[in-house]
């Protein structure tokens, strides 16, 4: 368990880092923000930043002995270099290793009882054309790796658009499209002591791959599979000892959730937490990652809804005339199509 006046070490830079930051600061903790980038959002509310390449390995074992316990914002953070900070890493390697492949985590959700959307590793146009014929159209072609908010995707609506496609020199995954009702999360936090709490699960609309919206309550085609969807995040967590906030995105079908993928960090889906429950996920993954006891997770609002703002926030204060609108600005300098720069959530008290 770390004292008052701790750090916290979070890898990357982004506005999950900043809003970590920000939490840890009200427990009494410092954050040390560790990012190849110059304009971090994060370091600029962080008591400390290193700003170096994560191959810089010098820098690395710094900011391992500088801090007493380590996270990650984002999970495209290379694995190798993260070595020397061993079990202060939380969650571990292997949360890490498993969420930023979405073969492994497909299969990682499979072997603990999920079910995911049909699906075949592509790393060829054979490989393509064969996963196209098993499967069927429509599907998306998705990076293995490193992608995020709709990029290295690519939907695939007849065997004619396989064929068009140049492939990227990277490992891929073709998955069948899933026909959804709707999509909805499920975040849970465990904590070092193994204890598991779920906030309520909302549900989720994404616009070209990027998340735009969540409302609370969700809707009566989320209702009955939040359970099942629970059961699966929990195993996923208890299988990888895993310490920290985890968000898992699954799709309401008629057969039941279908598992898309997971993130082994605080989730987009959860900013709503941070006025719509009694404890945020946000104070919830330093709480867990600190050692400390976790908070409550009850809803306080008896309504929510969380839009992201994505490009230009010039006009953005005016949303602060609405008295349920809680405004929150990441302080990006550039606004550019598709970067989320802030999220507006509202409240509204129960019946
Ligand atoms: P992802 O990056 O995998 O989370 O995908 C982003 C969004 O694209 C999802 O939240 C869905 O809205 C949509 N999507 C991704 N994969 C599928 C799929 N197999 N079937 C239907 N929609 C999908």
């Amino acid at each position: 368990m770390i004292a008052p006046g701790g750090t916290i070490g979070i890898l990357g830079g982004g506005q999950l880092g900043r809003m970590l930051a920000m939490a840890a600061a009200q427990l009494g903790l410092r954050a040390h923000v560790f990012t190849p980038e110059r304009d971090s959002v994060a370091a600029e509310v962080a008591v400390e930043a290193t700003i170096a390449p994560w191959s810089d390995a010098a820098a690395m074992a710094r900011f391992a002995a500088a801090c007493d316990a380590v996270t990650f914002e984002f999970e495209n953070v290379p694995a190798a270099p993260l070595a020397p900070l061993g079990a202060k890493l939380r969650p571990g390697l292997r949360a890490l290793e498993i969420a930023q492949d979405r073969l492994k985590e497909k299969r990682f959700a499979e072997e603990h009882g999920g079910r995911a959307a049909p699906f075949a590793a592509v790393e060829s146009a054979e490989d393509l054309a064969r996963a196209v014929e098993r499967i069927g159209v429509p599907g998306i072609l998705k990076t293995a790796r490193d992608g995020y908010d709709g990029k290295g995707q690519w939907r695939i609506d007849t065997a004619r658009d396989a064929e068009a496609i140049r492939l990227p020199q990277a490992p891929c995954v073709y998955e069948g499209r899933v026909r959804f009702a709707a999509e909805f999360s499920v975040i849970l936090a465990r904590g070092a002591d193994g204890a598991v709490r779920f906030w309520d699960s909302p549900e989720n609309r994404h616009e070209g791959g990027i998340l735009v919206h969540s409302r609370w309550p969700a809707g009566a085609a989320v209702a009955d599979q939040v359970e099942p969807a629970r059961t699966l995040a929990r195993r996923i967590a208890d299988a990888l000892g895993y310490v920290g906030v985890l968000g898992c995105e699954f799709f309401a079908t008629e057969h039941g959730p279908v598992f898309n993928e997971m993130a082994p960090r605080v989730h987009n889906s959860g900013h709503w937490t941070i006025e719509g429950a009694a404890t945020s996920q946000f104070e919830n993954h330093v709480r867990a990652v600190a050692g400390l006891p976790l908070g409550d997770t009850a809803t306080v609002a008896g309504r929510v809804e969380m839009d992201n703002l994505i490009g230009e926030v010039a006009s953005a204060y005016e949303v602060l005339a609405d008295p349920a609108a809680h405004l929150h600005l990441y302080g990006k300098r550039e606004a550019r199509e598709g970067r989320k720069m802030g999220h507006v959530t509202r409240t509204w008290p129960g019946e």
